[in-house]
């Protein structure tokens, strides 16, 4: 545990299966190199590599007790099933995704990811505390948006925190000073659950929750307001609440510049974290500032960072910077979640790469504007862009006012074109939509599916999310309910991300949960995906297409799900 050069570890928790790999951000500059170096310690790999072996079964047995255990085993055992030679298959099929042969067909791809959903259902029927799948592991029950409820959990000895532990048993000893980002609630769970394990093995480690921003996801405000009266302050050694403190934080920690850094966060990332995917996936930012918009009345990503600034051309120097360092070391595909990155900044971005002769795939966000054609389409192909994620909501003009996202310039039309142009230039399209406005009716949001079963047919590399509408903390929403006619439900806990509410007078036509399934469902029918939820592994296979690094795989490179209509297993 003792390095010559001060090393901070980088932690990786416990959550959704780790497909790609997340950059720390800007703070590790050359200033804080001199100060430390930075490593790996990937209990994410340990614990997901660990997950269907011999251990977890042990761990079940021993929590659950060896009664419950065999009765539950000798009942899968009375249908036929062999839970070990499952979970072997599942142990296998896991690793088989690093490897680029099992992408090359819809077959062999859905056989593996049938394999590892048969290893949830086996530890889902062996216990029930917890529910496992690609997602991470969600126990039932507990209350995720309370920090003390969460932080009782992870001091108790459960099946999770010997999970935790088995994985921890696989790793090198850590690092003085470990660096926990979260991305979710899971993620927190897991950071508690580490550092109970981690400091009844190694009490003088340090552990600080460095970073808690991750998409919709953030603790930024509610630590901001309560401060170090906050309990997760006594939760960890170090809770940083400021992105922008972190600099600050480090510097306290290590004052003495000088040291030589061992690894560039390149290397680490290019070969120390463990992904299952067959391509190294970096999931970074261009900028720390906020979307360029920020209008939107239900959105949460500007409030996670305390940062007002919108990106600038200026940011793109270190962007590009620290993108060439990572892609000679071995990245080759690029998610950048910034989370609306302007037509002006990515002209810009590709033209700085072709220039540079930086050879890299990569997908963006961006916010729909009329600029959006043929001629800056074919610009960011060129540059190696694949996808562009456009969060498009609803076509319906009332909505979109609502939302504060109206353009009237892009109409359906409008909208369609600007599709049509990325298509014909080669860039696939992921369409965010949202569902269930409030105040929104079933005959309006029809019309919005219909649009998307419209302009997705045929489309090379086309998927969407048809998000049912949750009201996240730190909006204009949360902040005037009334003024979208909700009412806000007390909600017990201190860290919720979604705020319960309730619409009092709604409309009579307005949309309903089982409305927002059954538009989902008819827009997966009329863009041909749902046929493969026929075959096993078919519905976990094309969440994993739409929502994780393995859609990057197919979407930069041969496309076995390709164009709904001729998808090669169906
Ligand atoms: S364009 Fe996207 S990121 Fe920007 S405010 Fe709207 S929803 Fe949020």
């Amino acid at each position: 545990m003792q390095h010559d050069t001060p090393e901070i570890g980088l932690v990786r928790l416990p959550g959704r299966l780790p497909t790609t790999v997340d950059d720390i951000g800007f703070w590790y500059d050359d200033d804080m190199a001199t100060r430390f170096s930075v490593a790996a310690w990937d209990v994410a790999g340990a614990w997901w590599s660990g997950l269907f072996s011999q251990n977890t079964l042990v761990a079940i047995r021993s929590v659950n007790g060896r009664l419950d255990h065999t009765r539950r085993s000798l009942r899968l055992k009375a249908q036929g099933v062999d839970a070990g030679a499952m979970m072997r298959a599942a142990d296998q099929a896991l690793q088989n995704l690093k490897n680029p042969a099992f992408f090359d067909s819809a077959e062999t791809y859905l056989e593996q990811i049938a394999h590892i959903e048969a290893g949830f259902q086996i530890l889902n029927t062996l216990q029930d505390n917890v529910i496992f799948g690609i997602n991470g592991a969600r126990v039932a029950g507990l209350n995720y948006g309370s920090s003390v409820a969460l932080g009782a959990f992870a001091s108790g000895q459960t099946l999770l925190q010997k999970l935790v532990e088995n994985a921890v048993e696989q790793m090198p000893p850590p690092n003085e000073f470990l660096f926990l980002k979260i991305k979710d609630e899971g993620e927190l769970l897991s950071a508690l659950m580490l550092t109970e394990v981690v400091r009844r093995r190694w009490p003088n480690c340090q552990m600080c929750l460095g970073d808690h921003g991750h998409e919709n996801y953030s603790l930024h405000s509610v630590l901001k307001e309560q401060g170090r009266a906050h309990p997760l302050f006594d939760m960890f050694d170090d809770v940083v609440v400021e992105r922008g403190a972190i600099p600050v934080v480090l510097k306290l920690r290590f004052p003495v510049c000088g040291a030589v850094p061992s690894k560039t966060l390149g290397d680490i990332y290019a070969h120390d974290f463990e992904i299952f995917a067959p391509k190294r996936i970096l999931t970074m930012r261009l900028s720390e500032g906020r979307c360029y918009w920020a209008k939107c009345t239900y959105c949460t990503q500007n409030a996670k960072f305390g940062n007002g600034r919108a990106p600038s051309k200026s940011d793109l120097v270190q962007a590009l910077d620290r993108l060439s360092g990572f892609a000679q070391a071995g990245v080759s595909h690029f998610q950048f979640s910034d989370e609306a990155l302007s037509p002006a900044l990515l002209r810009e971005f590709s033209q700085k790469l072709v220039t540079l002769g930086i050879d890299i795939h990569w997908a963006c966000r961006s916010k729909l504007e009329p600029v959006f054609g043929k001629v800056l389409f074919d610009q960011l192909a060129l540059a190696g862009c694949y996808e562009v994620l456009f969060g498009l909501e609803t076509t319906v003009p009332r909505i979109q006012i609502a939302m504060d996202k109206y353009d009237r310039r892009l109409d359906e039309p409008a909208v369609a074109e600007i599709l049509n142009a990325a298509d014909q230039a080669g860039i696939g399209i992921h369409l965010n939509l949202i569902a269930g406005f409030p105040s929104e009716t079933l005959a309006e949001l029809n019309q919005t599916v219909d649009f998307l079963i419209q302009v997705g047919q045929g489309k090379s590399g086309f998927t969407f999310l048809l998000n049912e509408f949750v009201l996240f903390r730190d909006t204009p929403m949360f902040e005037n309910p009334h003024d979208f006619g909700m009412e806000l439900v007390p909600v017990g806990g201190d860290i919720f991300p979604n705020a319960p509410f309730v619409v009092p007078h709604p409309m009579p036509d307005a949309v309903t949960p089982d409305d927002v399934l059954r538009e989902m469902q008819r827009a997966f029918e009329r863009l041909h995906w749902g046929r493969l939820g026929e075959f096993a592994g078919g519905d976990l296979a094309v969440h994993l297409y739409f929502t994780s690094g393995h859609g990057s795989v197919f979407k930069s490179g041969f496309n076995p799900f390709d164009c709904g209509d001729s998808r090669a297993v169906a």
